[in-house]
């Protein structure tokens, strides 16, 4: 583990490190800019950026080489689960922002098994990066919300498939239990086991205003029954929401601080088609946060948050047909190129002030 941020000010994160983790890999395999590098070099922007020795956070890449030796490649499953916030237990509107394909793949709708999906992920991350081992992310909608066997079956195929080393599982705060984490507990004694809770912001009024369904309370709580487990926890943030002020983002990280968790999902809000978010931005009641506003809160957040805690994903992967603004949204390596900068401008990094 690098030395302290605390120890002097001094930049802990200055080793060789690598970017964002999480690749989205079509269920068709052929609409991402995949590609063998004809010269053994990879010239992807994104890649350069990936390599860059001054990076100023604890990234997931460089954790998980830490631990795997080789690189390791997060492959998104979509295994066909639903939300509570969808089905009608808790409302079929859904979060504001999302629309009805939950940020699945489509993979499940056109009859790909999780087996499936992932051969076709290690076959494209492994032209792509190189990668060795792979964990298997179940990403669309809740996925601990299903009957406990349904759930040993679908991750017990994720685990059996050669070169998976573990699983990272999103999912809502009200959606585990005990037996859900006993079981990936028991998974958490040979394999690297993530859970991913999305709690977005620290404050109830906003998590109304946007109908999660759930309170902080509720998070806060999800955390206690996860932690000492073996299981790693991830958070998932947004930045953005509606009526948030600096200040409220900044008392998000304080909570992400205090929260006992091992990773954190840092997200842009943005709006995209069909959502109650789409309608709130056309009738002028939203507006989108600029990007350098964003890379700008992106520091303030990393400089709050201990050194410890892996940073999963520093913004968004808007799909092009889907998303109404903001444009910029798309341009992810310019974002991502735009924190680096901020942060050293700054001469600051993750932990700096926590
Ligand atoms: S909890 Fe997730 S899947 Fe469910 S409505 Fe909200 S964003 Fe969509």
């Amino acid at each position: 583990m690098p030395r302290s941020a605390r120890q002097g000010l001094t930049n802990p994160w200055q080793f060789p490190q690598e970017a964002e983790n999480e690749q989205f890999v079509s269920p068709s395999g052929s609409d991402l800019p995949i590609r063998a590098e004809p010269h053994g070099r990879n010239e992807d922007p994104e890649y350069i950026f990936m390599t860059d020795r001054n990076k100023r956070f604890n990234d997931l890449n460089t954790y998980l080489r830490g631990i795997f030796g080789c690189r390791v490649q997060k492959i998104t499953i979509d295994a066909g689960f639903t939300c509570p916030n969808r089905d009608g237990t808790l409302s079929t509107r859904g979060c504001i922002y999302c629309n009805a394909r939950g940020s699945g793949t489509g993979a499940y709708a056109k009859g790909l098994s999780v087996t499936e999906q992932l051969v076709r992920g290690k076959e494209a991350l492994f032209k792509r990066y190189k990668a060795k081992k792979f964990i298997a992310y179940f990403q669309s909608f809740s996925n601990t919300y299903a009957p406990l066997e349904k759930l040993r079956s679908l991750y017990e195929e994720a685990l059996g498939t050669e070169d998976v080393v573990g699983l990272s599982i999103g999912t809502r705060p009200d959606c585990v239990d005990e037996s859900v984490l006993d079981l990936l507990q028991g998974y958490a004694e040979d394999h690297l086991i993530w859970i991913e809770y999305g709690l977005q912001s620290a404050h109830d009024a906003t998590l109304v205003l946007i109908n999660r369904g759930h309170d902080v309370r509720c998070f806060t709580n999800a955390v206690a029954e996860t932690r000492n487990r073996g299981i790693k926890i991830c958070a998932h943030v947004i930045l953005g929401l509606p009526n948030e002020t600096r200040a409220h983002m900044l008392e998000t990280a304080e909570t992400i601080a205090q929260a006992g968790i091992d990773g954190v999902k840092l997200h842009l809000l943005y709006v995209i088609k069909g959502t109650k978010l789409e309608s709130l931005y056309r009738q002028g009641h939203y507006k989108c946060l600029e990007q350098q506003e964003y890379a700008d809160l992106i520091c303030d957040f990393l400089e709050r948050i201990p050194a410890e805690i892996v940073i999963q994903r520093l913004t968004g992967d808007p799909h092009r047909d889907e998303l109404v603004a903001p444009s910029w949204s798309m341009r992810k390596t310019e974002t991502l190129n735009l924190i680096k900068e901020l942060l050293e401008k700054r001469d600051s990094w993750q932990g700096k002030f926590s």
